[in-house]
């Protein structure tokens, strides 16, 4: 896919699924319990891939930089998006090259109006460091009910997406950045009964986010033809070899599911 096609052209958008583990990507979409998600990703569901960062913050950094999760296997693997950067060995003749030190404010010179939907603490607005990922947007969101524990925060998110986008002027191009809170720790609550995150609540948490998706998906053919990355910035350990959560050198952590895809529009 050629990106200097589509941006200008489509709207774009980058959902990152916060925390969701690879393997448990893959078991939901081949069992049928993520039809929505399937529906979007097509006939070969998620891809397997590396996160550059095994925390929020450093994956967030680096694909605000242009540098999104890479195929798991060996070679060099072309970027959909970059930054001027002299010596740069995955930037091809299909990849946008944006101006400035961030995709977001320059996808902004490019036209889009950029909107961020937060989600976890690094885009909470609630502490200077909370600031920094929100702030590279023209437009940001965040309060208690679309993150911190919330379990009903992708439902938040997506009704909070869905009147922005109905906001936005049709000739207007949107990139939306969503972070969905859903599937971090805690999880337990999507497990009636469960007092501790497990796999299974991790599972759990993604049929739920699924369930949420549509109106999402709605809102965006409504408004024309797009382009997004469904992703998860790094996955998390719940006891393997005796390791818990993230920010550590795990496969179940640096393994992620990665999907691109496109929706056309409808009436
Ligand atoms: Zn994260």
């Amino acid at each position: 896919m050629n990106m200097n096609e589509v941006v200008g052209r489509d709207d774009l958008l980058l959902l990152t699924l916060d925390t969701l583990r690879y393997d448990v990507a893959r078991k939901t979409w081949s069992e049928g319990r993520t039809p929505n998600l399937a529906r979007l990703l097509g006939r070969n569901g998620w891809q397997e891939r590396h996160s550059p960062g095994s925390f929020t913050y450093a994956a967030h950094a680096a694909f605000f930089a242009g540098f999104l999760p890479t195929p798991a296997r060996p070679g060099k693997h072309p970027r959909l998006f970059a930054l001027g950067f002299s010596g740069s060995e995955t930037t091809t003749a299909d990849t946008v090259v944006l101006d400035g030190d961030n995709i977001v404010t320059g996808l902004a010179q490019r036209g889009y109006h950029t909107i961020c939907i937060g989600g976890v603490g690094f885009f909470n607005r609630q502490t200077p460091l909370g600031q920094v990922f929100p702030g590279l947007f023209r437009e940001s969101h965040w309060s208690p009910e679309l993150g911190v524990a919330c379990p009903e925060s992708t439902a938040h998110q997506v009704r909070l997406a869905v009147r922005l986008l109905q906001r936005c002027p049709a000739q207007q191009r949107v990139f939306l950045f969503l972070n969905v809170y859903a599937l971090h720790q805690p999880n337990c609550f999507y497990l009636p009964g469960q007092a501790e995150d497990s796999l299974a609540s991790h599972q759990a948490a993604l049929e739920y986010v699924d369930r949420q998706l549509p109106p999402l998906f709605e809102a965006l053919s409504r408004r024309g033809g797009g382009f997004g990355i469904l992703c998860s910035d790094h996955g998390t350990a719940y006891g393997e070899e005796g390791y818990a959560g993230h920010r550590l050198g795990h496969p179940v952590v640096w393994t992620v599911p990665y999907a691109e895809i496109r929706w056309e529009k409808q009436p």
